[in-house]
């Protein structure tokens, strides 16, 4: 396995260099109303418990196969595994 090719655990996608995806998550995210969305805090809290989750795998959450930072955008979203406060 070369180096592109490996996996990056504990990566977000923005770390994961799958630009694409996360270009399409910022616009999705844009689009969502106030109510929608999570302030800027919330998110950037969930997305800090993410990094230290063992179910995190190259910018996908394992345990419900979602993209946490688009899942982490919603405030009414949860985490899968009871994990954000
Ligand atoms: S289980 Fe929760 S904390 Fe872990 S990666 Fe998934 S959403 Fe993030």
């Amino acid at each position: 396995m070369n180096e592109e090719e490996r996996v990056c655990r504990r990566c977000l996608l923005i770390e994961s260099g799958k630009d694409g995806i996360m270009l399409d998550i910022r616009k999705r995210i844009e689009n969502l109303s106030e109510e929608e969305k999570s302030s800027a805090g919330v998110y950037d809290s969930r997305l800090a418990v993410c990094k230290n989750c063992d179910y995190l795998v190259g910018g996908t959450c394992m345990k419900c196969g979602c993209y946490p930072e688009f899942r982490a955008a919603f405030r009414k979203q949860r985490c899968p595994a009871n994990k954000w406060s």
